[in-house]
């Protein structure tokens, strides 16, 4: 089978984990600090600014908690949202209200969030489809307008930015993941960052176990203390990682710039082979000054076949999916409300197989299978022939 996601690990990455085993300190220490470091030298901010995590879901949970969402507020986000964006927003006993995105690319408009705002909303959540940046910088000027605070999910954001800002560093507080999933993977893990020293703080503590340190490694304050104590003030977590999983995750942070761009090749065959393929919509051009970690490659079809074109392709050796189930249409939200933009999208997208795995070969044979597929000659029955060119027609205007 040809995947959708696949991770790319290695000898290196073995020799990293063998290293920290015949070190004998597998927990947080030196190599999850390491690891911190050189996310933050990546992403251009300060390295005492960023948190390492045990996944980004646990950082997403971590920052609504920081931000003090409760009971009452609200959370705008887009309908197109990681499901655990909305369960983050949930167990605050938030309200998650959703916004439309835009049905080419997926992504929310900073007018479209705006215009779901309440004096409820506590904050905002939004990610970068596929690791498209979208409308973020004007999005965060609009939620520092509006006195409403942001969150970025730059978990398909790794090595995306606008003008040289990172993803992940315009609103209160980013968040990432290296999880199986994700371009460079830790196995398992995230970060967290804000540009608010006090937000990192509290980050810090909640993330383990609320423990106030008071000597931790400074070798003054040890000699004056016993290092044993602590004080607790809140109730922490435990959200940290450890050394095994951030060696790994620092190898693929240096194979990082590679996978990008293979990502990129890949995509612009993609783009190549598909120009003249009828009723095939490829992902929308990037504005000048965005850069895309090309995390996903999308295309849409006329709804009346999406669901058989995948289908088709699975009986290929081809995997595909949808990235991410629209969560308006999630009975635990319970919003009915009409988002056509989301809706269209969540029955014309189909995400093709993209990694750095991948050879020219492979994505030749996707496209073959779906050249197969959308060029094959028109069902017989003339009811159903009429459905499937209005639609195509709808889909191409
Ligand atoms: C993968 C992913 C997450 C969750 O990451 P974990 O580290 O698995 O918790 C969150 N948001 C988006 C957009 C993702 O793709």
């Amino acid at each position: 089978m040809i995947n959708v996601f696949q991770p790319m690990l290695g000898e290196e990455e073995l020799a990293a984990v063998a290293q920290v085993f015949s070190g004998n300190w597998i927990g947080r220490g030196s190599r999850t600090e390491e690891f911190e470091q050189a996310f933050a030298r990546h992403i251009g901010v300060p390295g005492d600014s960023m948190v390492s995590m045990n996944s980004c879901t646990e950082a997403t949970f971590l920052a609504l908690e920081l931000l003090g969402v409760g009971p009452g507020d609200e959370v705008v986000l887009p309908a197109v949202s990681f499901v655990g964006a909305a369960n983050a927003v949930g167990a605050r006993g938030a309200r998650p209200v959703f916004c439309d995105v835009d049905a080419r690319s997926l992504n929310p408009t900073a007018a479209e969030i705006e215009s779901r705002l309440t004096p409820a909303t506590k904050a905002v959540i939004v990610l970068h489809y596929g690791g498209h940046p979208g409308d973020i910088a004007e999005i965060a000027r609009m939620c520092r307008r509006r006195g409403v605070r942001l969150v970025e999910d730059a978990a398909n954001a790794q090595a995306s930015s606008v003008d040289g800002r990172s993803c992940g560093t315009f609103g209160d507080i980013g968040v990432w993941s290296f999880d199986h999933g994700k371009i460079a993977v830790a196995v398992d893990g995230g970060m967290l960052h804000s540009p608010d020293p006090h937000l990192v703080a509290r980050a810090r503590t909640a993330a383990y176990l609320g423990m106030e340190q008071r000597s931790g490694f400074d070798e003054a304050a040890r000699a004056r203390t016993r290092w044993w104590d602590f004080e607790v003030s809140s109730f922490g977590r435990r959200s940290v990682t450890n050394d095994v999983l951030a060696a790994i995750g620092t190898v693929q942070l240096r194979r990082l710039p590679g996978f990008v761009r293979r990502r990129q090749q890949i995509t612009a065959l993609y783009d190549t082979l598909l120009a003249h393929l009828p009723g095939v919509e490829r992902p929308p051009p990037l504005p000048a000054g965005h850069l895309s970690s090309h995390y996903l490659y999308w295309i849409q079809v006329d709804p009346a076949i999406r669901d058989e074109v995948a289908r088709h392709l699975y009986r290929r050796g081809v995997y595909t999916t949808f990235r991410y189930h629209p969560l308006n249409r999630v009975a635990a939200y319970g919003t009915p409300a009409r988002l056509p933009g989301a809706d269209h999208a969540a029955d014309s997208t189909l995400c093709l197989p993209l990694h750095q795995g991948l050879t020219d070969d492979d994505v030749r044979s996707v496209v073959a299978g779906l050249r197969e597929f959308v060029t094959r000659p028109a069902p017989r029955t003339p009811a159903r022939r009429h459905d499937a060119e209005e639609g195509r027609d709808a889909v191409r205007t």
